[in-house]
């Protein structure tokens, strides 16, 4: 069977051979922010692929636009720098209205505003979303939003960002899930009037940061759909993520097992290639097999969500399969390099560091097990 998306996949290929391992290698020695990469990746039009043609968008389906990242880390770069930038916007063409729509959108999919981050998680919650202790309390024609959040990325090299707030307290809802609300921030405007940003120095070179808000005023033409509805406006977006972050742990894979495969047939020691050895070869065969399975998954949920069909259950699997077989596949790659897996140069330390984190983030595998025994296997719940 041919691919279907070869030509997507040459395109890709070639725009991110301009790109060669030193820069996305210097990009993280510096901590600093590949910018050409992304401002290249805008102008081909990747990144707005999915947004709807009518709003000068790709309008490509998900499936194209996994291949897109999927690419991106099968080339040795890291789509974790702009892939916000891609599944953020789906909240806003779900459930923003028309005038937000018409206002954001064209602009986003022309590279003129970034909206690449989404202000979720918070410190004393974590993962119990729903407790969440941000508050926004409508004032007239603003709301007043209150609070603080942790690990939000991206927040530096975006324009705007989509928050998660309470409207109305926990004690005063019917289910836990209702009373919060979402907005569209314009960060140039909230910076220093309201909203305090602290970049987090963390293990990959990710632009991630804890942000402080006292009094930050927006105004309520910013909420976006129906005040008290914003978590499951959330939810409903969380599918595409999960979807692409699979598609990224699979470009990772197929690096590191590409990368490790090579290295193996030429290094001798003992008078041998190492890959001669099963001892070798097993580990790297098992990564394989791992990752070329959480593709098939990832087929299976891009093309359920393509069909406008639920995908949800199918999606997280997707995201914990290739997350857990990248990292198998990272593990091997390094072991198998020896100590050059620890130089530098060899970019298999760089790769190792940032497929890590997707096992933790955006949701733990943990929370991909529980949703399974729960809501798919009907075990009690435990939360
Ligand atoms: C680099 C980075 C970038 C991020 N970017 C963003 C962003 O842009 N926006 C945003 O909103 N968030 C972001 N996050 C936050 C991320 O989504 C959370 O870190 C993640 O969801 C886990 O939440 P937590 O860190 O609060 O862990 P906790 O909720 O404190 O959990 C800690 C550990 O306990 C386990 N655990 C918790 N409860 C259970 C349970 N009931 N059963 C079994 N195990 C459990 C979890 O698996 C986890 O490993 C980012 C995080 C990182 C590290």
């Amino acid at each position: 069977m041919t691919d279907p998306h070869q030509d997507l996949r040459d395109a890709i290929r070639a725009l991110c051979a301009t790109f060669p391992p030193e820069y996305h290698r210097r990009i993280d020695e510096e901590r600093g922010y590949p910018e050409e990469f992304v401002a290249a990746l805008t102008k081909a039009g990747w990144l707005a692929a999915l947004i709807p043609e009518e709003y000068g968008g790709s309008g490509l389906g998900l499936s194209e636009a996994s291949v897109i990242m999927e690419e991106i880390n099968r080339a040795g770069g890291n789509s974790g720098a702009c892939h916000g930038q891609m599944y953020n916007m789906g909240t806003l063409l779900r459930h923003g209205s028309a005038a937000q729509k018409a206002e954001y959108l064209p602009k986003i999919a022309a590279g003129e505003l970034r909206l690449q981050s989404m202000g979720v998680t918070e410190p004393t919650t974590g993962t119990d979303t729903t407790k969440i202790k941000t508050t926004a309390e409508r004032h007239g024609d603003r709301y007043v939003i209150n609070g603080q959040k942790v690990w939000i990325s991206r927040i530096q090299h975006s324009d705007l960002m989509i928050l998660l707030a309470r409207t109305t307290p926990l004690a005063e809802v019917t289910k836990k899930s209702l009373g919060m609300s979402i907005f569209l921030v314009d960060l140039h405007a909230a910076i220093g009037n309201g909203l305090t940003v602290k970049p987090i120095r963390n293990m990959v070179n990710h632009e991630t940061n804890e942000l402080f808000f006292d009094n930050l005023e927006i105004p309520a033409e910013n909420l976006i759909g129906e005040e008290g509805m914003g978590f499951r406006y959330i939810l409903d977006g969380l599918n595409a993520e999960r979807a692409l972050i699979a598609a990224e742990c699979i470009g990772d894979g197929l690096w590191f097992i590409d990368k490790v495969t090579a290295y193996a047939k030429e290094r001798e020691v003992f008078g041998r290639p190492i890959g001669q050895n099963q001892g070798v070869q097993f580990p790297i065969a098992e990564a394989h097999i791992e990752v070329q399975a959480a593709g098939l998954m990832r087929d299976r949920a891009c093309a359920l969500f393509d069909a406008n069909l639920p995908c949800g259950t199918e999606a997280n699997m997707a995201k914990y399969l290739a997350a857990k077989a990248s990292w198998e596949a990272a593990n091997a790659c390094l072991q198998f390099h020896g100590g050059f897996g620890f130089a530098t140069e060899y970019d298999v330390e760089r790769k190792f560091r940032e497929t890590r984190l997707y096992q933790v983030a955006p949701i733990s595998t943990n929370l991909i097990l529980s949703h399974v025994a729960e809501h798919v296997l009907g075990l009690p719940r435990s939360f």
